[in-house]
C-alpha cells in the first residue's frame, strides 16, 4: 500500500518520512495521474491560497473531491485542513469543500508564528500529544458526522469526517507518529471496504 503526499508547496519531505518510519512507502503527488496509484492522500502544510491555485492549475480539484465523496482517505494538515473546509468563515478561496466545517484561516492571529501545546487525543491513546502549530488554523464549528477527536480552550484542532481526517497543527514535525498512524489505518480500512 502507497501512500501520496500532495507536492505542490509545503512540508512534504517530512510526511514522507514520517510515513517510512511507519513502514509505508510513499508517493509526491503532483498530477492527477498518480491518484490512481495511492490508497490515501496527505495534503501538507504550506499557504492555502497557493495550493488551492495549484490544485486548479494541475486540474486536481474536482477529481480530489469526487475521489473524497466515494471515500479515498485525505489527511489535510494545516494548508490541507483549510482547503477540506467547506466553509472559511466567509473568505472565499479555491478548495476541495468536503468536511462539513467552519475553519478560520491564521486563527491564533498572524503575529503568533508558531507554539507548542499538549493536547489530548483517546484516539490515539492516553500519553498525551504534543502539537506543532504554525500559523495556524482551527475549526469553530462542525456538522453533525464530523468526529471532534481534540480540542483545546474551545478550539477544535483535530476532526474526522469517515474517510477525511484534518489537523490544525504538523504531526510531521515530531518523532511521535501516531497520528500518521491512525491515519494508515484509516487507508488500509477503506482499502478493505472497497476491495
Ligand atoms: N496560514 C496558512 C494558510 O492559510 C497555513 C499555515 C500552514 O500550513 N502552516 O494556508
Amino acid at each position: 500500500m502507497k501512500i501520496g503526499v500532495l507536492a505542490l508547496q509545503g512540508a512534504v519531505k517530512e510526511h514522507c518520512q514520517a510515513l517510512a518510519a511507519l513502514g509505508i512507502e510513499s508517493l509526491q503527488v503532483k498530477y492527477r495521474e498518480e491518484l490512481d496509484q495511492i490508497a490515501g492522500l496527505i495534503i501538507p502544510g504550506g499557504e492555502s491560497t497557493t495550493v488551492g491555485k495549484l490544485l486548479v492549475r494541475n486540474q486536481m480539484m474536482e477529481p480530489l473531491r469526487e475521489l473524497g465523496r466515494q471515500g479515498f482517505p485525505i489527511f489535510g494538515t494545516c494548508t490541507g485542513m483549510i482547503l477540506l473546509a467547506k466553509d472559511l468563515d466567509g473568505i472565499k478561496q479555491p478548495g476541495i469543500a468536503l468536511m462539513e466545517m467552519t475553519v478560520v484561516r491564521n486563527a491564533f492571529g498572524r503575529q503568533i508564528a508558531s507554539f507548542e501545546a499538549e493536547l489530548d487525543i483517546s484516539e490515539i491513546g492516553e500519553e498525551p500529544y504534543k502539537a506543532i502549530f504554525i500559523r495556524a488554523p482551527y475549526v469553530t464549528s462542525v456538522g453533525a458526522g464530523v468526529q471532534v477527536l481534540s480540542e483545546l480552550d474551545d478550539k477544535i484542532l483535530l476532526v474526522r469526517e469517515g474517510n477525511l481526517l484534518a489537523a490544525a497543527f504538523h504531526p510531521e514535525l515530531t518523532a511521535d507518529y501516531r497520528i500518521h498512524q491512525y491515519f494508515v489505518d484509516i487507508c488500509r480500512q477503506q482499502r478493505r471496504l472497497s476491495a
